[in-house]
């Protein structure tokens, strides 16, 4: 007997999670120095001053297990959102409530997924881990979700359905319109899971959060995280607003002790740093602007991008992305090759500074003339 024999074949095929690589893997293997990493989204301010210095009062206090309820957190979430403790779940990160929601409410080996390809791979990895069936649905031409689509996937056996708005890796959006309109169609058996990691980066007019719209459909999970925007991805915080009997039922499959005592001090202090998020949005406005200023110069190359909501660009490349990846590695520029999301062409580059949005076009430029894409 092997080990293989002892796994479902749906663990067998799974394919794990690939993070964007470390800087310091990148110094180990290649020896270069001073590397930039913007691969992972990850904000470039560093992390919130006050989460950091509620963090650092909480060190001495590690030793005890931290609070299983995670009561600070909570009220923290209720007071900002404006809603009920009981409509409230930690997590330890956002991803881990994308487990919780699917071991919650779905029969392992039995329902059904409906996830839209180019969308967060945490999505199929959760799925296919309680072997489910996963419907998974094509975008529409612009690399958007295709709402009509993902509703006409649903049947009986459909328990989870996830959108992220705006998506990673596109940078895409869905009109708050369109969500409602969408909510409103999904039977009442589907959990709609929405995603609002980007949420604090989206500038068009008409998004809208989907907290705005829980009285569309009644199994809607709203997930929010501190990775992103508040500086905090090493530190694993996150957070869903669901309801009542949603949020309890999740509560009873959730580990007591997801939420560590450093996370839990983190962010009630992150979300009262109004200052930092505006900070970390403004500087990311600025990026976005340097990056698609340096891209249009090398339009003509034949590289392309798609407007972005997020802390990201989504960026086509005239050859194989992960050939460019490759070269931008020895050149000390760590972007994220995207063959694995079904899009060989393309590399996501995280926005950061001006000066690091600078030295990536002037890097990608120089690999592309060496590759000798030819002017078109
Ligand atoms: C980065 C990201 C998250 C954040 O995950 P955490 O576990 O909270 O770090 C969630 N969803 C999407 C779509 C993301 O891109």
């Amino acid at each position: 007997m092997t080990t293989s024999d002892l796994v479902g074949s749906h663990i067998e095929t799974l394919k794990p999670y690939v993070p964007g690589k470390p800087i310091e893997e990148l110094e180990r293997e290649l020896g270069v120095t001073d590397p930039i990493k913007l691969a992972s989204n990850e904000n470039p301010l560093g992390p919130s001053p006050k989460a950091m210095r509620a963090m650092q009062k909480m060190l001495k206090n590690v030793h005890y297990y931290p609070d299983g309820a995670a009561h600070e957190m909570i009220e923290a979430v209720s007071a900002f959102h404006n809603v009920r403790p009981e409509e409230v779940i930690n997590g330890n990160g956002s991803d881990e409530i994308l487990t919780v929601a699917v071991r919650t409410f779905c029969e392992y080996g039995r329902d059904s997924a409906v996830i839209s390809e180019h969308s967060f791979a945490a999505y199929g990895i959760r799925c296919q881990s309680h072997n489910l069936e996963i419907r998974w649905v094509s975008t529409d031409e612009g690399l958007g979700y295709d709402l009509g689509a993902m509703a006409e996937a649903i049947d009986e056996t459909t328990k989870i359905l996830f959108i992220a708005n705006p998506n990673n890796p596109t940078g895409t959006y869905l009109a708050a319109d369109d969500l409602r309109h969408f909510l409103r169609s999904i039977p009442e058996h589907v959990v709609v899971v929405v995603d609002e990691a980007y949420h604090q980066y989206v500038e068009a007019e008409d998004y809208d959060t989907a907290l705005s719209m829980r009285d569309e459909h009644e199994r809607l999970i709203v997930t929010r995280t501190l990775s992103k925007c508040y500086g905090l991805a090493g530190v694993r915080a996150g957070y869903a607003i669901s309801s009542p009997a949603m949020i309890d039922r999740m509560n009873r499959v959730r580990e007591p002790f997801n939420s560590n005592s450093l996370a839990q001090v983190a962010l009630p202090a992150a979300l009262s740093d109004r200052e930092f998020v505006e900070r970390s949005v403004a500087i990311n406005r600025q990026g976005r602007t340097t990056l698609e200023a340096g891209l249009e110069k090398l339009a003509p190359l034949g590289v392309d991008w798609i407007r972005s909501q997020t802390n990201f660009l989504l960026v086509q490349m005239p050859v194989r992305g992960r050939t460019v990846y490759d070269e931008l590695l020895k050149r000390g520029v760590i972007v994220r090759p995207m063959d694995g999301y079904g899009l060989p062409k393309w590399l996501r580059i995280s926005l950061a500074e001006e000066q690091k949005m600078k030295r990536c076009i002037a890097e990608l430029g120089a690999v592309l003339q060496e590759l000798d894409v030819e002017v078109v």
